[in-house]
């Protein structure tokens, strides 16, 4: 189970800045679209083979000027409840200042390990003017500069070691983790009280850690299956309910241990910024998706031309992934809830599909040889050859080829819709990789 760090402290002390030096070795390698929003909030980090998840908490802010006091409160609140580990950064050539003094009054009652971060440690005179933070009453500052990454790697090292070892709860592999999420009021708790009904067909409460047990498991309409952090939705909390911060927050966790997320879209809203951010984690964590387009019973058009319509203005916005199941649903009268947790159960089964290379080989070469990737510079490329990588978290491709170099993403892409029309790939992200023969 994820780790999960969040970087508070109040404006201009230099969190987004941290968060890039921290998340940049991946971020580069996940080849996701540069400078959207949601980079800003939410990043892998994988330090001496370990890998956790990092938010910035500043990220949600958009003039971070003109921040309340009360805004930063509840984002510190909320990083005490989801976070393993918070990075409390506060800049040294500003010292100590009252909106500091109160942020550190909620984190010195709070049960997590807090990292006290002295940034803009750009010298070594500075570290002196560090000594100044021991008054918040948090131990010893941690001096870095996050723009030149000096004490960032020693940093790591200390996140690393403040990380509890968790008992891994113990979950049968062949039943699949199902996750509900989607932005408030999309109808998450309505669709899983659907799902499950009263709270007595439960079949087992697994014994959990410290924390409420993450997985419960049901066997419902003959489907077998756990849903991930159910309490954790359920629990609402008013404070904190209205920002998209803590819909991400509370998701992050639930995706990462989920194989299917069941995202909830409501109909009557369309997509917003807060689906596509949801989206997104679910993308980079590799899981399975289907979409339910829930409130279904509040459209009145329901005809075919409107669903149709619905169904591409959704792939449009999620494109280039556009391979998963839309399920047009309401979680109030019920309405294909069944179909809900059919389709989440045929993408479980598609992120474990193995094609033998025979097959794949048999079934892809003739295409490459009709469409071959584009020559570039007078150079020929030629793929002889393809085959699954075996013990993958979703199935993943390798093509050898003679200049791999050579051969872009448009290739690829063409490449990954092929195999998706031969093989139900439906819902489960797949990984195309090019090298050399
Ligand atoms: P945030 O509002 O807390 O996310 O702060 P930012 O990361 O946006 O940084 C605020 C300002 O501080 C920017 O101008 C940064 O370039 C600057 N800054 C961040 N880290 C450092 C550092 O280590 N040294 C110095 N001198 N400036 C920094
Ligand atoms: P959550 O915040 O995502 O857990 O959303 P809830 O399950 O609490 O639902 C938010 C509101 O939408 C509640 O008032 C529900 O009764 C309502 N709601 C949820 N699903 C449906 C649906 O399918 N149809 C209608 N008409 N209302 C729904």
């Amino acid at each position: 189970m994820g780790n999960l760090v969040a970087i508070v402290g109040r404006p201009n002390v230099g969190k987004s800045t941290l968060f890039n030096r921290l998340t940049k070795t991946r971020q580069a390698i996940v080849n996701e679209e540069a400078g959207t929003t949601r980079d800003r909030q939410y990043g892998k980090v994988e330090w001496t083979g370990q890998e956790f998840s990092i938010v910035d908490t500043g990220g949600w802010v958009v003039n971070s000027d003109d921040i309340f006091e009360e805004e930063i409160r509840k984002q510190v609140m909320l990083a005490i409840d989801e976070a393993d580990v918070i990075l409390f950064v506060v800049d040294v050539q500003n010292g100590v200042t009252d909106l500091d003094e109160q942020v550190a009054t909620i984190l010195r009652r709070a049960k997590v390990p807090v990292i006290l971060v002295s940034n803009k440690t750009d010298n070594n005179d500075l570290i002196y003017s560090s000594a100044e933070f021991y008054a918040l009453g948090l131990g010893d500052p941690f001096s870095i500069s996050a723009i030149s990454g000096s004490g960032t790697g020693d940093l790591l090292d200390l996140i690393l070691s403040k990380f509890q070892k968790k008992v891994e709860e113990i979950v049968d592999e062949e039943i699949p983790r199902f996750a509900v999420v989607g932005r408030p009021n999309a109808g998450k708790s309505s669709i899983i009280n659907a799902f499950i009904g009263e709270e007595r067909n439960i079949v087992t409460e697994i014994a959990g850690t410290t924390r409420d047990s993450i997985y419960t498991r049901y066997d419902k309409f003959g489907f077998d299956f756990y849903l991930v952090d159910t309490a954790g939705i359920r629990k609402k909390n008013k404070v904190t309910e209205d920002l998209e911060f803590y819909s991400v927050m509370r998701s992050i966790r639930a995706i990462e241990n989920s194989d299917v997320c069941i995202l909830m879209l409501d109909a009557t809203r369309g997509i917003e910024g807060q689906d596509l951010n949801i989206f997104s984690l679910v993308q980079r964590n590799q899981k399975g998706l289907v979409v339910v387009v829930n409130k279904w019973d509040l459209v009145e058009n329901k005809s075919d031309k409107v669903m149709k319509e619905f169904e591409s203005a959704i792939r449009d916005r999620f494109a280039p992934f556009v391979d998963f199941p839309i399920i047009f649903a309401s979680a109030l009268t019920k309405q294909r809830i069944f179909k809900v947790l059919e389709a989440a159960k045929e993408v479980f089964h598609n992120r474990t599909t193995r094609i033998p290379t025979a097959r794949l080989n048999e079934e892809m070469l003739p295409l490459i040889e009709a469409y071959p990737p584009p020559s570039i510079k007078g150079k020929y490329i030629k793929i002889k050859y393809c085959t699954q990588l075996p013990n993958t978290r979703v199935p993943s491709f390798v093509y050898f080829a003679n200049l791999p170099q050579y051969v872009k993403e448009p290739y690829k892409r063409f490449l990954e819709n092929k195999m998706r029309e031969k093989w139900n790939l439906t819902g489960t992200p797949i990984n195309v990789y090019i090298r050399q023969k």
